[in-house]
């Protein structure tokens, strides 16, 4: 009888990448996906970004226990990558951030001797090519770690420093899923614009994956604003595959608080960065990340943030309540705002930001775009695609037998919260 899997995945896309690699290992040995209650080995991958996400692995590991005793559990992720011995009392294997790798060595059928803790100092053999999960969008790693210490984050410590994957096998990895079906790649790195490699630098990097020929996009997160330039921006515009979306993370719009935060740019020089980024990319779109409630954050600050929303107006925002993290330098601040304040600091700037983004939104109207077909959508015989600019688009699919990959041009008929309808054009 075939072995039988299960995975959950907390956080952000590096962690669903993470998870595919894990579940490629598992494929290979011959294991097969299943539901929680018959699986064999169950995998939990864990957030930390905040103190409300690292609980998840805790209560997530409880519950499994209740339904499934006598699966092998394995905690991975960033929570495991700090915490290791707490995760082995209640787990049989523990695997950091670092040790994909050497999990793959180490997995076999047997699961008798089931029983290790997999955390390193370092990244262990990041060029290595993992396999692919078959989809029409492919995640790719091309830098790992961070340098930056944002006196806020954790992901310094659970993703370590920063070391950039050798361009001949990203180029490879990239090969490999297109031969497979892929039409489009995310390059993935905590800081994406800081990738090189023997010289070569991330827009070299961008003109290199553009030549690949069956490959129809490219996207990319995170731009750390310090780091996106002009240069990026033309060269986002000329390369045909790179698509028109820009996710930049502001933060906050205090100067205040971003040196506090140790960002390393005033809200002047990250304006500066958007217009860079609209000049040559008009119709694109740009999403980005605030945090609220601070230590120390007034509401004069608040107030600078509200301001450089209405200025820049972003398509999107991804916006969170300040969590202090272990290690994190801003955890030591003092005058921390209550968590009332902050859920009314939240609350307001969501309000603000469901407006910018309805208005937005609403110029798509009638417009053409070309999507790529993802996946099956929730309403039946409707498809969910993407526009260049991330926009979601479902499209019914009745009369027509649109499959995932697929490049089709729609018409937006209809704008709804958090996404579109649109209509086939036939030309
Ligand atoms: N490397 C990326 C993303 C890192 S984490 C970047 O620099 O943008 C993703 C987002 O989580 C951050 O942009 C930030 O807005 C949020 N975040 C990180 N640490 C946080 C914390 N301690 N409390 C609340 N939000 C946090
Ligand atoms: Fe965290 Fe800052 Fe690094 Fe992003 S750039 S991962 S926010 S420390």
């Amino acid at each position: 009888m075939m072995m039988k899997y299960y995975i959950k995945t907390f956080g952000c896309q590096m962690n669903e990448r993470d998870s595919e690699k894990i579940e490629s290992i598992l494929q290979e040995s011959g294991f097969e996906k299943s539901n929680l209650k018959e699986a064999d080995v169950i995998i939990v991958n864990s957030c930390a970004v905040r103190e409300k996400s690292e609980k998840k692995i805790f209560s997530e590991i409880g519950r499994i226990k209740n339904i499934n005793k006598k699966a092998k559990v394995v905690a991975m992720g960033c929570v495991a990558q700090i915490y290791p011995e707490k995760l082995s009392k209640i787990s049989d294997v523990v695997l950091g951030t670092t040790s994909i790798y050497d999990f793959k060595n180490f997995f076999n059928k047997d699961l008798r001797d089931f029983k290790a803790i997999f955390v390193s100092n370092q990244i262990i053999n990041p060029d290595y090519i993992f396999g692919h999960l078959k989809k029409p969008t492919a995640y790719i790693d091309i830098i790992y770690g961070c340098n930056n210490f944002c006196t806020y984050c954790v992901v310094p410590y659970t993703r370590l420093r920063e070391i950039s994957r050798s361009y001949k096998n990203i180029l490879q990895e990239i090969n490999n899923v297109v031969e497979n079906g892929a039409k489009e790649v995310i390059l993935l790195g905590q800081n994406v614009n800081s990738y090189n490699f023997d010289g070569v630098n991330f827009i070299r990097l961008l003109e290199m994956i553009n030549k690949i020929d069956k490959l129809k996009r490219i996207r990319f997160v995170t731009s750390h604003p310090k780091d996106f330039s002009e240069d990026l921006a033309i060269a986002m515009s000329q390369l045909d595959k790179v698509c028109e979306h820009l996710h930049l993370p502001l933060q906050s719009g205090s100067d205040r608080v971003l040196r506090l935060m140790r960002r390393k740019y005033t809200f002047k020089e990250f304006a500066k960065k958007v217009e860079y980024f609209r000049k040559y990319n008009p119709k694109g779109s740009i999403t980005s990340d605030i945090i609220v409630g601070f230590p120390m954050e007034t509401e004069d600050d608040f107030k600078q943030t509200i301001k450089a929303l209405e200025e820049i107006k972003f398509d999107e925002i991804y916006s969170f309540k300040y969590s202090n993290r272990p290690f994190a330098k801003a955890s030591l601040m003092p005058n921390q705002v209550s968590d009332e304040e902050k859920a009314k600091r939240l609350n307001i700037i969501q309000n603000l930001q469901s407006k910018i983004s309805e208005q937005i939104n609403k110029s798509y109207l009638n417009s053409e775009h070309e999507v790529l077909i993802e996946s099956k959508a929730k309403i039946s015989n409707q498809m969910q695609a993407r526009t260049r600019t991330n926009k979601i688009v479902n499209i019914d699919n009745t009369y027509f037998n649109l499959k995932e990959g697929d490049i089709v041009n729609v018409k937006i008929t209809k704008i709804n919260k958090h996404s579109f309808n649109g209509e086939i054009c036939i030309n």
